[in-house]
């Protein structure tokens, strides 16, 4: 960097606009996070729907097995009658026994037929009532997901507009900092996702953790210059307590 340059100075400017760019960074990240939150919420609902179908389901199976049992008490029904008028016309006492028995028969099996019916219908209005308590179910989760997408949006929202406030605060110091420098620090800000400054800690670069040599701890002191670290790249500088430690 030149030497030109009011380096202290710069210094100050960049740790100001780190301090900016660290919150602006942790906001981005969080902005991107959002969008996933709705979709899990969406699909969270999206799997509740599964009760209203199961119960749709067995309703619809329950009605047709009760239709198919009527239409086919209908027709065991009027089997009946036509036995029942081909009596009149039987010659023999033996054969007589044998169709009354026949009707006898089947008349049982018709009865046990309808107990079964009304069973079933026992069992339909079990599974209307079900299928209402899971609507139910489905609608007051609808209604909670409504409300925490909601929130998630009014978040967005407002991480948007602290970022914005953020932006208008960076816009302040940027154009107090050489042109070069902001290029390079902007630069480095991008590949180090957020964090282009670093500063000393215990003698080591406080980005990446490498122990710096002496020498550039010296340099870094000196302040004629940026020193970047030869390890992460990050910019490095030094606080007044960590230079006199
Ligand atoms: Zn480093």
């Amino acid at each position: 960097m030149s030497n030109e340059l009011d380096i202290p100075q710069q210094t100050e400017f960049l740790i100001k606009l780190q301090d900016i760019d660290i919150q602006i960074y942790k906001m981005k990240a969080e902005l991107d996070d959002r969008p996933g939150q709705i979709v899990l919420l969406k699909a969270s609902l999206e799997s509740k729907k599964l009760g209203v179908k199961k119960a749709e389901d067995n309703l619809k199976a329950l009605q047709l097995e009760h239709k198919g049992k009527e239409v086919s008490l209908g027709s065991k029904e009027s089997e009946i009658k036509k036995l029942e008028a081909q009596l009149y016309q039987i010659k023999t006492n033996k054969e007589y026994t044998a169709m009354i028995n026949e009707i006898g028969s089947r008349k049982a099996d018709n009865s046990l037929l309808e107990e079964e019916i009304i069973n079933l219908m026992d069992t339909i209005d079990q599974a209307k009532k079900t299928l209402e308590s899971e609507k139910e179910k489905f609608s007051q989760e609808s209604k909670k997901t409504e409300e925490q997408t909601a929130l998630v949006e009014k978040d967005i929202s407002n991480i948007k507009s602290d970022i914005e406030q953020l932006n208008a605060k960076r816009q302040q110091i940027v154009p107090l900092l050489d042109g070069k420098l902001l290029a390079e620090y902007e630069r480095i800000l991008l590949g180090r996702d957020g964090q282009a400054l670093a500063r000393i800690v215990n003698g080591a670069c406080g980005g990446c953790y490498m122990h710096m040599p002496s020498q550039v701890i010296n340099e870094i002191k000196m302040k004629q210059a940026i020193i970047k670290c030869e390890n992460c790249q990050r910019m490095l500088y030094i606080t007044d307590e960590e230079d006199k430690a």
